[in-house]
């Protein structure tokens, strides 16, 4: 696999890898969601963790250019877990539905390039 070029933004949050992985919160270093490293083409989430602390995280691809694309809210599909794009079924993300008492989140499918956003209040309600 080619090494992807990613600028990252985060504040209270930490990621165990470059691009991806788990993303902690650091006030209290629980794991609130999972990113998939190789799926997507932007990613910007925000969080409140159970501990009370609002963090975020924001993953591009240089490059990206995300102006024209559709926003399609609430419809990621969920399988195995993860949230997952509609139309090819790539994985994104998963959440911490325990950790977060809410988690917005706009994600760009790096294959087709659509994007989605929604947000979660309560989590652990929702699923
Ligand atoms: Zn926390
Ligand atoms: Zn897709």
């Amino acid at each position: 696999m080619a090494a992807r070029n990613i600028e990252r933004k985060n504040t209270n949050s930490r990621l165990l890898k470059n691009y991806g992985s788990w993303l902690y919160c650091t006030n209290c270093n629980k794991t609130v969601a999972y990113i998939c490293y190789t799926t997507y083409q932007w990613i910007k989430i925000s969080f409140q963790c159970t501990c009370g602390s609002n963090g975020d995280l924001e993953l591009k691809e240089t490059g990206a250019i995300l102006a024209e694309q559709i926003d399609h809210y609430n419809k990621l599909i969920i399988k195995n877990n993860r949230y997952c794009c509609a139309v090819d079924e790539e994985p994104l993300f998963s959440l911490v539905a325990k950790q977060t008492t809410m988690f917005e989140y706009a994600v760009s499918c790096l294959k087709c390039k659509t994007l989605y956003r929604g947000i979660f209040n309560k989590p652990e309600g929702a699923w």
